[in-house]
């Protein structure tokens, strides 16, 4: 894999809700050091700015083409594959892989379309909210008692990890390795999220929950669904099923008050 590719404009680092401005520009330099280009910012608290400049030292095309959104749901819309880079372990149950595997997983995805790692705020890292967009977590195994890195320099790891598995892809291949094309291509963020909404609805159309909070079973079945991967035709069915459930269970209903 050559910088020139197009593969390394599949792969975008996600900032989320940043508040040291210099912390941005040290990000672009980390990812334009080792070919990375796509930096999308969720909701900065100061971008543009002059220490994000500075901190770029030379990276000004990575800010000036950096893309700002209001939420973390608008800037992975389109991904195929999100990893959430975490600095402790959360009690969501979640895959969770080490820099060098995530790099090859992505690089893996990104043959199919566009994927993101993401990184959380200074202070307090990602949401349990936003950890649920992601397929998987990535941690660094840094020491337990002081496990949080500067935001850029777990951007800086990633980055090289990102570089290290393509430069050994290359290596052995000679050149990239072209993946057969996909009949059925896998479902976007927003049809998994349209489906996971159907799936509670049905859930509760059914009485699955019988008084129980729904949020337990609904982050398993979420990660159950999101490690399967499935494609657009797949979640057509499922959404099938729950729309033929949610159906029968109104028949019921209403031959019960009849
Ligand atoms: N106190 C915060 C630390 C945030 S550090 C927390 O506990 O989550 C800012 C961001 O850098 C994190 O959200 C994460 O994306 C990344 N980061 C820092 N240390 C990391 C580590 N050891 N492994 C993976 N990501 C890390």
């Amino acid at each position: 894999m050559s910088d020139a590719t197009s593969a390394y404009r599949q792969v975008r680092i996600v900032l989320v809700g940043t508040s040291h401005p210099g912390n941005i520009g040290a990000a672009a330099r980390a990812m334009r050091t080792m070919g990375l280009e796509q930096l999308y910012l969720v909701a900065p608290e100061r971008f543009p700015h002059a220490d994000a400049s500075a901190m770029a030292a030379g990276a000004d095309q990575v800010l000036e083409q950096a893309r700002v959104f209001a939420t973390l749901e608008e800037a992975v819309a389109d991904c195929r594959w999100i990893m959430g880079c975490t600095a402790r372990r959360r009690s969501v149950v979640m895959d969770e892989y080490a820099p060098g595997d995530a790099a090859a997983r992505i690089w893996q995805a990104s043959a199919a379309g566009a994927t993101a790692l993401v990184f959380g705020r200074e202070r307090t890292g990602l949401t349990n909210e936003e950890l649920k967009l992601c397929h998987a977590a990535v941690h660094i195994p840094s020491v337990e008692e002081f496990s949080s890195l500067n935001l850029a320099a777990a951007v800086q790891v990633l980055s090289w990890e990102l570089r290290r598995e393509a430069l050994a892809r290359a290596a052995l291949a000679g050149e990239p390795v072209p993946q057969a094309p996909e009949d059925e291509p896998p479902a976007t963020v927003a049809q998994m999220e349209g489906m996971f909404g159907h799936l509670e609805q049905m859930l509760d159309d059914i009485d699955f929950h019988k008084g129980r909070a729904p949020g337990t079973v609904m982050r398993r079945l979420r990660q159950l669904l999101l490690r399967a991967q499935p494609d657009q035709r797949e979640v057509r069915v499922l959404r099938g099923i729950f729309a033929d459930a949610q159906r029968m269970a109104r028949i019921a209903r209403e031959s019960g008050k009849a």
